[in-house]
């Protein structure tokens, strides 16, 4: 799971917006100003008969501030 849901800079992180367009997710914030340290991102490809998937999370980042629900709660409003 990509930890930067639980962040505080995630409606405003360079790496989350590229994330998001991975995903191929509206933009929380269409302009992100903060520049993360050493974020490390895990791409996983998952396979199936029909289908191949690519997942991109964050997993390991420096500047990652901890704050349970962050995006859920922008999400939400
Ligand atoms: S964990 Fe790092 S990459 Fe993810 S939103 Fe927070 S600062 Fe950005």
């Amino acid at each position: 799971m990509c930890i930067c849901i639980n962040c505080h800079h995630v409606n405003n992180c360079s790496t989350y917006f590229s994330i998001e367009k991975q995903h191929q997710k509206t933009h929380l914030n269409l302009a992100p100003e903060f520049v993360p340290q050493y974020p490390v991102i895990n791409v996983n490809i998952i396979r199936s008969d029909l289908d191949l998937k690519i997942d991109w999370d964050v997993v390991e980042c420096m500047s990652f501030v901890e704050n349970p629900g962050k995006w859920l709660i922008l999400h939400e409003t």
